[in-house]
C-alpha cells in the first residue's frame, strides 16, 4: 500500500512537472523517478529536490547549460547529491542556469531563458500575453522551480549572488552558507575561491532542514572548513545566539543597516519592505543601528576581476580533448594542429558571455595587467573582509581582528536593487545585469553566510527579497534571524 501511494505521488509529481515546466523552462533534465521504498523517518523524506545543472549527478546529464558539455554524463554524484539521497530526498531533475553560473538573469543558457513563474495579483491577462520577466540568475531554474511548486527545494550555487538574486526575484528563500561549510566536491568550478552550494526553498525553515543535512564536513573537498574551525565558530555563535532570542522577544538582537547598500541605482520601492521588517523587529525589542562598510563601492569591480580570472583558468579544461564536445575544425584548416582544435571547439562550445569572461580573466592575469587588476582586486577583497569584521559582534575565527564593543549580530539590506527585470530588456542590458549583483558580491568576497528572505511584493506587484548577512560560521544565526524576519 505504501509503495502504491508513493507511485501515485510520484506520477503526480511527474505530470505537474511537465505541464508547469513547459512555460517556465526551469527543469532541463527531468529525472525518471523510479519509486523506491524509503524510510519515512529519513530527515528529508518529504522533500522533492531539483539540482542545478552544474552539480554532478550520475543518473542525469550535467551540462552547466553549455553546448560544450552537451553530452556530459558524470560518472559520480556530487557529495551534496549523495547527502540528499542518503537522507531520503527525491531528486526530480536538473535545473536551467546561466552557462557555468556566469550571469544574473538566466539568459545565457543553451536551453534558452527561464521565464519568471509569477503573475502579479489581480492580473487577468492570459499567460501567453503577460509580461515576461527574468527569474534571475544564475540559478534561475532552481528559484523558478521552487516558486512554481515543481519541487519543495532546489540546490543552487552562489559565486556572487546566484542563489540570493533569483530567490529574491522569485519570492522564495535563498541561502548561501559560509564559504567552505557545504562540500563543493562534484560541483563544477566557476571561481573556486568564491563558489558555494546554495539552497532554495519556499521558507527559511526548509532551508534550515536542508542545511542541517548538507553542512557535513567532507574530506574530499580541499576547500572545506576544518572541523575544529567549524566548532570554534559555532561556539562563538552559540554564545551570541543565547542572548538574541526568546520566542517573541528579540531584545538582545542587534541589527546593522549598512549605509552603503542603498546605491543610486536602487529603485526606491525596495525601501518599504525593509522598513516594514525593521518596524516589526523593533516592536519586539530588537535594536537597529546604522553601520558603515566603506569599501563596498569597490566590491563589484573586484568581484568581476577575481571571478573572471579564476574562470579563465577553470575553463581551460574544456578543450575538446580532455573535456568538452569536440568540434572538428572547418575544411581547409590543419586538423592536426592542436591549437586549431582548441580554438574551434571553444568558439563553438562556449557562449558569448563565457568567452567574454575568459578574455577578461586572461587579460587580468597577464604580466602587464596583473598588478593593476588582479592584485588590486585582491586588496579590495581584504578591505571588504576587514569592513565586515569591524561591525560584527561575533569574532571571525578565520582572521585575528578585534571585535567592536557595540558590534551587531547581523546585517539587513535589500537583496537586489529592483524587482525582476523584464526578459526582453533592450539597450545597456549587459551593464544593467552586472549592477544587479552590487548588493550580493560583498558577502561572497568575504565568504559570509547570507540569506535572502521573501519580503512580500513591491509597488509593481513583483516579489522583493531582504538579505540577512552574518559573521563567518554563523549560518544558524542567519537562519534564525531569517525566521524572525519572515
Ligand atoms: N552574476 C554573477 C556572475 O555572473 C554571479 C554569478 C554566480 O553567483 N554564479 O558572476
Amino acid at each position: 500500500l505504501h509503495l502504491l501511494a508513493r507511485c501515485r505521488h510520484l506520477h503526480a509529481i511527474n505530470s505537474t512537472l511537465d505541464t508547469r515546466n513547459a512555460s517556465i523552462n526551469a527543469v532541463v533534465h527531468p529525472a525518471r523517478i523510479s519509486p523506491s521504498v524509503r524510510e519515512p523517518a529519513s530527515l528529508l523524506y518529504d522533500f522533492s529536490v531539483a539540482v542545478k545543472d552544474n552539480i554532478c549527478t550520475s543518473s542525469m546529464p550535467t551540462t552547466c547549460s553549455s553546448a560544450i558539455l552537451k553530452d556530459f554524463m558524470s560518472p559520480f554524484d556530487a557529495t551534496v547529491v549523495k547527502l540528499l539521497q542518503n537522507n531520503g530526498a527525491d531528486i526530480i531533475g536538473k535545473t536551467n542556469c546561466d552557462e557555468f553560473g556566469m550571469g544574473s538573469e538566466n539568459k545565457y543558457s543553451v536551453y534558452g531563458p527561464v521565464v519568471h513563474p509569477h503573475q502579479p495579483p489581480n492580473s487577468d491577462v492570459p499567460w501567453e500575453n503577460r509580461e515576461r520577466r527574468s527569474a534571475g540568475g544564475s540559478s534561475g531554474g532552481s528559484a523558478a522551480a521552487v516558486a512554481a511548486g515543481l519541487c519543495r527545494a532546489a540546490l543552487a550555487t552562489d559565486t556572487g549572488g546566484s542563489t540570493r538574486l533569483p530567490a529574491a526575484y522569485c519570492g522564495v528563500a535563498g541561502f548561501k552558507p559560509s564559504y567552505g561549510i557545504i562540500s563543493r566536491w562534484g560541483v563544477v568550478s566557476y571561481a573556486d575561491s568564491l563558489d558555494c552550494v546554495g539552497i532554495v526553498t519556499e521558507d527559511v525553515d526548509d532551508a534550515g532542514k536542508l542545511f542541517g543535512v548538507l553542512s557535513a564536513h567532507d574530506p574530499k573537498d580541499p576547500s572545506a572548513a576544518r572541523p575544529e574551525t567549524r566548532a570554534q565558530a559555532s561556539a562563538h555563535c552559540q554564545y551570541h545566539l543565547q542572548q538574541i532570542s526568546g520566542a517573541d522577544d528579540f531584545s538582545g538582537l542587534r541589527i546593522g543597516i549598512p549605509q552603503e547598500y542603498f546605491p543610486e541605482e536602487m529603485d526606491r520601492s525596495m525601501h518599504a519592505p525593509l522598513r516594514r521588517i525593521l518596524d516589526n523587529l523593533m516592536s519586539r525589542g530588537a535594536t537597529v543601528l546604522p553601520v558603515s562598510l566603506p569599501s563596498t563601492p569597490y566590491a563589484l569591480s573586484a568581484y568581476y576581476v577575481i571571478s573572471s580570472a579564476e574562470a579563465s583558468s577553470n575553463m581551460a579544461r574544456y578543450d575538446g580533448i580532455r573535456y568538452g564536445s569536440y568540434a572538428p575544425p572547418p575544411l581547409g584548416s590543419d586538423k592536426m594542429k592542436t591549437a586549431n582544435v582548441y580554438a574551434h571547439t571553444r568558439s563553438q562550445g562556449f557562449g558569448p558571455e563565457v568567452q567574454k569572461r575568459i578574455l577578461l580573466g586572461t587579460y587580468a592575469l597577464s604580466a602587464d595587467a596583473f598588478d593593476n587588476y588582479f592584485l588590486q582586486a585582491q586588496r579590495v577583497r581584504r578591505l571588504i573582509k576587514a569592513d565586515f569584521d569591524r561591525v560584527f559582534a561575533v569574532p571571525n575565527v578565520l582572521s585575528s581582528g578585534e571585535t567592536p564593543e557595540d558590534g551587531v549580530h547581523v546585517l539587513l539590506h535589500p537583496s537586489a536593487i529592483r524587482t525582476a527585470p523584464p526578459l526582453d530588456e533592450g539597450q545597456n542590458a549587459d551593464l544593467g545585469a552586472y549592477v544587479q549583483d552590487v548588493l550580493t558580491v560583498p558577502a561572497s568576497l568575504a565568504g559570509l553566510p547570507a540569506l535572502s528572505v521573501p519580503a512580500g511584493l513591491g509597488e509593481d506587484g513583483w516579489p522583493v527579497g531582504i538579505s540577512v548577512v552574518g559573521q563567518w560560521g554563523c549560518d544558524e544565526m542567519v537562519l534564525n534571524v531569517g525566521r524572525m524576519v519572515e
